[in-house]
């Protein structure tokens, strides 16, 4: 696509967007009255205008029903989610479920998917990863009585580099090979954008016999994901993101099809029991085959309920129509953020088929102030030290014209310094 730099141009492609009328189905939040320019989907997904409706609905019931709506109603309910979810991950339904936060899954994955033996005992995963994320690593290695210096294995860029390139992830995990027990990767990176070769990192990781996962919290809804196909062994998300379930409603796993009659180490719960005789209540564990046999307790209805209003949205589009207008307005802020002058560099790849919505923009001087600007003129995006500034336009709500408008006010803040 040849883009160009007016207005006009701009109010054209929101004309040709097939999906601008999903914008008007969210809550786009205001400040002085204005409406913000919110590019912190990345973050915190905005709010439908139906959740209200699905989230009073479960609590008029319980309201009127108390226990009476429960055996019926909400036993079952994270399963309204269930075939969305599997997807838009490429999977089959019994291979995913949506359960608890993301950190907590990630420890329950790794409870089942790294036992360390004295030859294999490693840990992959990569530099900058998300903090949640490194300190689960390393207080699993801890919990197996092992030192994080010598299983923790980190995934560098090149020097004066940003981002990995997929050979030199390939080579480090070829250099470690068999002595590595699992490895766990964001499948976008939170920082600098980068989208990893995930089909690539599962088939080398698995050919030293490793266990491959991925952290998908930036890459659900974001990016078409096949991790069925790949052959990814794990995986978890969070849905406040770019699933815009809200604040601290449940994330998802998905767990391969191969082992789905795990009887490998596994914490358990009442909720992983057979379905049916679940409420025989008797002692002997029978699980139920595939991803809901992880589950531990019954499920958070109301946080399920505004997952279920999103995914409704999210479902009724498509991955493969939202990527399509992602790609483009992705595109469009990069070439006009290259067009604007050089007082930037974007580290983001370049590539589409390296990165989802995202870009990471580092400022050439004072990024923290045209940051502090940036929130003054109510474009809304986030920091994060020492010095990216991240833009997530999405397709869900964003369009073309709000991203010329914030091209406008970062130059208009630049001529003002
Ligand atoms: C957002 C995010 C988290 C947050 O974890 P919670 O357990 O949901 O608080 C963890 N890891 C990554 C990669 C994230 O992007």
């Amino acid at each position: 696509m040849i883009f160009q730099t007016t207005k006009e141009f701009a109010t054209q492609l929101d004309r040709e967007d097939p999906l601008r009328e999903y914008r008007t189905r969210f809550h786009i939040p205001h400040r002085d009255e204005k409406v913000v320019i919110y590019f912190c989907g990345n973050s915190l997904g905005l709010m439908p205008k139906t959740t209200k409706e699905y989230l009073n609905k479960e609590l008029d019931i319980w309201k009127r029903d108390g226990v009476l709506g429960n055996h019926s109603r909400w036993e079952p309910y994270h399963e309204h989610v269930t075939e969305a979810t599997a997807r838009l991950v490429g999977a089959d339904p019994t291979e995913v479920v949506v359960m608890n936060a993301l950190t907590v899954n990630i420890h329950l994955l790794l409870v089942s998917f790294y036992q360390p033996t004295e030859e294999k005992y490693k840990i992959i995963i990569e530099k900058g990863a998300f903090p949640s994320d490194q300190y689960a690593v390393e207080s699993q290695i801890k919990f197996h009585g092992l030192d994080p210096d010598s299983a923790l294995v980190i995934l560098e860029p090149r020097t004066g580099e940003r981002c990995l390139r997929t050979e030199d992830i390939v080579n480090k995990l070829k250099e470690h090979g068999d002595t590595v027990s699992t490895i766990l990767i964001g499948g976008v990176n939170y920082n600098t954008g980068q989208a990893f070769d995930m089909a690539k990192i599962t088939e080398t990781g698995q050919e030293h016999g490793a266990k491959v996962g991925f952290d998908l919290a930036h890459a659900v809804g974001n990016l078409p994901l096949n991790l069925h196909e790949w052959g990814v062994d794990f995986a978890a998300w969070c849905s406040y993101k770019y699933l815009c379930a809200g604040p601290g409603s449940p994330g998802g796993i998905f767990i391969h099809e191969r082992h789905g009659n795990w009887n490998g180490p596994r914490f358990n719960g009442w909720w992983g029991h057979d379905k049916d005789t679940r409420f025989n209540m008797s002692p002997d564990f029978i699980p139920i085959k595939g991803a809901e046999g992880w589950q531990i307790s019954n499920a958070p209805i109301f946080g399920l309920a505004c997952l279920r209003s999103s995914m409704d949205i999210i479902n009724h589009i498509g991955i493969s129509a939202l990527r399509a207008k992602s790609e483009k307005l992705t595109a469009y802020m990069e070439y006009l953020l290259v067009q604007l002058n050089n007082s930037l560099d974007i580290i983001t790849p370049s590539d589409p088929a390296q990165r989802g919505c995202q870009l990471s923009v580092v400022m050439k001087n004072s990024g923290k102030q045209v940051f502090e600007k940036l929130k003054e003129k109510n474009v809304i995006c986030d920091w994060r030290e020492p010095d990216v500034i991240r833009l997530a336009p999405k397709p869900l709500y964003n369009s073309f014209s709000e991203v010329y408008e914030f091209v406008e006010i970062l130059r208009s803040i630049q001529q003002d310094r």
